[in-house]
């Protein structure tokens, strides 16, 4: 037998997701094979418009499709690509992900059905909910921990934090391990574990850049300056708008916002100062949180056994399908989505609510450039109306920002990556300024193995860009 070496080219190619924050997909090519990671929408856009640049990419050629988690910018094109693409190859995700998944995009036809004059404009629908039950039986679903081969495709699902059920994913061509964070966070918080070290060393790393170079406060501050936040607002007659996607991270808000009630009750409890939240999924949503217990962190399933009674079950929270329902006399907490306030619920609460100088507008999450919880951070002197473009409604209420949005901040990304090992590193989900910054202090921080064996290589491509790798593959003679 005789060994030699041989030049193989990986491919990497970003159809969305990359230099932006939504509509995550991103391509691998390797000896062959194609995977895709991801297929999402971007929050700021509607219809067609909304979509991955699927045009550039010859779909039929996907082997596998791997989605990380059920956020809409990860997972809501993927009817379209599934029904309404060239699109043959299998889908995976985790059973927590698939079992939200399917509540959440058909919450989502139906927003994204009404469009945004009010009327049905069946040609702007990327899909329709036959759509979506269809491409549902298709999914195939994957262990955390397991691994599944693909003709030659190997890949393993691991915690990432951020979302239940979302996962992190090694992935194995003819030796070449790729490591995909999609969305992570490695802070324990009160119901996630935080993202894990896959055991095997990876050579590319396609990871994600949120938050650039900034750094969180530590959680336990950002849970009193949240709690305080809300109780100085209830406290003077004030209303309370949280804007949340509907799924994910607001149960965290409510796990906490829950406690908080309880240990006040004598002010807050008995109904004195409602808390609602506000989604036409709220139920169905719950169900799968109280299902999954046994996928989140030791510290909730203690709860659960130790108490016999599931911590999803909220004692000071009451449900509302649409606010018809909502009687809207003094101090209340309303969590609703969306959670950008693109629309729908949120949007209409927010008009509503921002001309009172006591209430306050409280944004927890990752704000998406071009969407009105970005816009109105800023705190203008007044709103467009979506229901009536002609009118600006005057912002008097307070605006504050307490993220919970559970991506991790420089010191845990660098950490992360630092412990991953990978020589190439491929930036993807940050806005190009965050990106860039942390580009450069991740070059800096390797500076030190530049010319050398181990240099790091750090990627930001754009959209539809190729970044491509040589990597010298031993191949055995015959
Ligand atoms: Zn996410």
């Amino acid at each position: 037998d005789q060994t030699q070496l041989s030049k193989t080219s990986f491919k990497f190619f970003g159809l969305g997701g990359s230099n932006e924050v939504g509509r995550s997909c991103h391509i691998l090519q390797y000896k062959g094979k194609t995977v895709m990671l991801d297929a999402g929408i971007h929050p700021a856009h509607q219809g067609l418009a909304s979509l991955p640049f699927y045009d550039e990419f010859d779909l039929s050629t996907v082997d596998v499709l791997l989605i990380s988690h059920f956020h809409l910018d990860h997972a809501a094109s993927l009817p379209y690509v599934m029904q309404r693409t060239n699109f043959r190859g299998r889908v995976f995700m985790t059973h927590p992900t698939k079992a939200i998944y399917r509540w959440l995009l058909s919450d989502f036809v139906k927003v994204t059905s009404i469009g945004s004059n009010g009327y049905n404009d069946k040609d702007e629908n990327l899909y329709t909910d036959e759509d979506l039950a269809e491409s549902f039986d298709r999914i195939e679903t994957i262990d955390f921990h397991s691994t599944i081969d693909v003709n030659g495709i190997k890949f393993t699902a691991f915690h990432a934090g951020h979302v239940l059920g979302a996962a992190m994913f090694q992935v194995e061509i003819a030796g070449l391990k790729t490591l995909f964070t999609g969305d992570y966070s490695r802070e324990t918080d009160r119901h996630l574990n935080s993202a894990e070290v896959p055991p095997s060393s990876s050579d590319i790393l396609i990871v994600e850049s949120t938050f650039g170079t900034a750094t969180h406060e530590p959680r336990i501050n950002r849970e009193k300056k949240l709690t305080q936040l809300i109780h100085s607002t209830v406290l003077r007659g004030g209303r309370v708008l949280l804007p949340v996607f509907a799924l994910g991270r607001a149960q965290e808000i409510m796990l906490i916002l829950d406690e908080f009630w309880s240990q006040h009750h004598d002010e807050l409890g008995n109904g004195q100062v409602p808390i609602f939240y506000a989604s036409n999924l709220a139920r169905k949503c719950m169900s799968v949180f109280q299902t999954y217990v046994n996928m989140m962190n030791d510290d909730i399933r203690k709860k659960f056994r130790d108490s016999q009674s599931n911590p999803f079950i909220f004692k000071n929270i009451s449900y509302l399908k649409n606010l018809d329902e909502f009687q809207d006399f003094g101090p209340s907490v309303m969590l609703a989505s969306p959670g950008m306030l693109q629309n729908g619920l949120s949007r209409d609460l927010l008009e509503k609510w921002c001309p009172d100088e006591k209430n306050l507008v409280l944004i927890t999450g990752y704000s998406v450039e071009g969407t009105m919880a970005k816009y109105i951070i800023l705190e203008p002197d007044t709103l467009p109306s979506i229901n009536n473009p002609e009118a600006n409604i005057p912002r008097r209420c307070q605006i504050e920002e307490v993220s919970f949005a559970a991506h991790v901040d420089f010191r845990e990304n660098l950490d992360f990556i630092e412990k991953i090992g990978a020589k190439n590193v491929i930036l993807v989900h940050g806005e190009s300024n965050p990106m860039g910054r942390l580009k450069s202090a991740l070059l800096s921080n390797f500076a030190s193995l530049k010319g050398t064996e181990d240099e790091v290589h750090v990627f930001n491509p754009r959209n539809c860009v190729v970044v491509e790798l040589e990597f010298k593959g031993i191949k055995v003679a015959k």
